[in-house]
């Protein structure tokens, strides 16, 4: 074989590799085809709920303001009280069902007995509080916010959405098996929180409880995920299911000098070695990885997404560093796939001509499942390296929750009627903010965090802002979807 000769035998067999490749590639690709097209949307209003009931229900929980605030002295008990005397004149053959019992006050644990005690119990939870009106924007609300008006199809007011609306069709879910005479094959617990919206103890409490009963329930499930209707991989609804929540933890960084007058500065002052070591931090970024969550939710997704994404998922080892940059994108995209950081307030001397005594910063990190608050100490040492700041925790952080299988039982149970009530495929996906479901780890088997309400990507900042609404069709959508829940679950 002459030289030229040996060229083509070469080039002949890298092309024959190459066609190889593609041709695995596309191979992979066609096999992610949707296994079944999603099911008709079930009308939510054929069945066990009486929808303009339950509206009228949820008008009323919004009238009592179990408001949380930092400092627990603000809130008013009162409300609570009152919200909980409602509840058990609303829901009669609930309560006649179900002991109750408070938990650190104002915190309620609902326990439904099976007939069989051996099987581990089902948790269903939700919360009571609701976080403050922006003091200001009252006026631009259309209706007010703690009137709890029912118009046109919505349920107005804060707390409709998060999470009082999820508490109500729980409730109307128990009222109307309860009444029918239903007797769960397995234990039932509703545990509802006081005070999810502050971090706060209530769910710890709860759990402490279970924990000291030996209650381990095979799996969770709380708000923190639902039905978006425009999901940017599919531009299609998707129902995401939350099996997992990133960690919360804030770093006190301080420089500390002499101080003295401005006018005879040193070369370097507090302010400025401050600066530095936030330039060092943020400069360090944690890198992105496609993995976890986000990867399990994309090989969901990719199926209906359109045939570059089918390519790039299914040969996620060829074009992983493409997924990453289109997934990181937008900030949202890129919070799914590293511990992001945010630096958010800056402290200094108090008066423009003194030189500050200490500056101190405070960053939030929002730690992936993949890390640690230790992991992300140790990060931040190695980036400050000799600069002389100290560095502290913010009071305690909390870990990443575990990653929940997307194989259990419950699981599939879960997707099954996730898919029914929404019409949409299901996908896992990673909780970007925090829930009261993430104390449950310990203790349960798998968390979930979902409800099937379906929004818009631009709806969702009405959450905790102005104007918090929730449709009639939603919230009676919600109902019959944990009313099926527990008869699938538990019956
Ligand atoms: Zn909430």
């Amino acid at each position: 074989m002459n030289r030229r000769q040996r060229g083509l035998a070469w080039g002949r067999l890298l092309l024959g590799l190459l066609l190889l490749v593609v041709a695995v590639m596309l191979w992979r690709t066609t096999r992610l085809r949707p296994e079944t097209a999603p099911g008709p949307v079930v009308a939510a209003t054929a069945d066990a709920i009486d929808a303009a009931r339950a509206a009228q229900h949820l008008g009323e929980a919004i009238r009592f303001r179990t408001i949380t605030h930092q400092d627990p002295a603000e809130d008013e008990v009162a409300e609570w009280e009152q919200l909980h005397a409602w509840l058990q004149q609303r829901y009669p053959a609930a309560h006649a069902a179900m002991q109750r019992e408070l938990i650190d006050g104002r915190s309620l644990l609902y326990t439904w007995p099976g007939r069989d005690t051996k099987q581990p119990p089902i948790l269903l939870m939700a919360h009571q509080d609701v976080v403050p009106v922006s003091p200001g924007t009252e006026g631009d609300w259309t209706e007010p916010p703690f009137a709890g008006t029912v118009k046109d199809g919505w349920i107005w007011g804060r707390g409709s959405s998060d999470d009082k609306g999820s508490l109500v069709a729980l409730m109307e879910a128990a009222e109307s098996l309860a009444a029918a005479g239903f007797q769960p094959g397995r234990t039932l617990l509703f545990a509802f929180g006081h005070n999810e919206e502050v971090l706060g103890s209530g769910a710890r409490a709860i759990a402490e409880q279970l924990k000291a009963r030996g209650l381990r329930p095979e799996f969770v499930l709380d708000e923190g995920m639902l039905v978006i209707e425009d999901h940017p991989v599919t531009q299609g609804p998707v129902a995401l299911i939350g099996i997992a929540e990133k960690g919360y933890a804030t770093l006190r960084l301080t420089a500390r000098a002499p101080g003295g007058h401005s006018s005879m500065p040193p070369p370097e002052t507090a302010v400025a070695v401050l600066a530095q070591a936030i330039t060092a931090i943020t400069g360090s970024p944690f890198p992105l990885d496609y993995s976890g969550p986000a990867a399990e939710m994309m090989a969901a997704l990719a199926p209906r997404a359109s045939f570059t994404t089918r390519l790039a998922v299914a040969n996620a080892w060829l074009f992983e560093p493409l997924l990453v940059n289109q997934i990181a994108a937008t900030p949202s995209g890129a919070a799914l796939l590293h511990t992001t950081m945010a630096p958010t307030m800056l402290e200094g001397s108090p008066k423009e001509n003194v030189l500050p005594q200490a500056a101190i910063a405070r960053i939030n990190f929002r730690i992936h499942p993949r890390d640690s608050a230790a992991g992300v100490m140790a990060r931040v040492r190695a980036a400050v390296h000799e600069l002389p700041v100290e560095l502290d925790w913010e009071g305690q952080p909390n870990e990443p929750s575990p990653v929940s299988s997307t194989r259990s039982p419950a699981w599939q149970v879960l997707a099954e009627l996730a898919a029914e009530a929404s019409g949409a495929p299901v996908a896992p996906a990673l909780v970007l903010g925090g829930t009261d479901s993430r104390v449950m780890s310990g203790i349960a088997q798998d968390v979930y965090r979902f409800m099937p309400v379906r929004m818009r990507l631009d709806e969702l900042g009405m959450i905790h802002g102005t104007n918090e609404r929730l449709s009639v069709d939603n919230l009676d959508r919600m109902a019959e979807f944990y009313r099926r829940l527990i008869e699938r679950a538990a019956g």
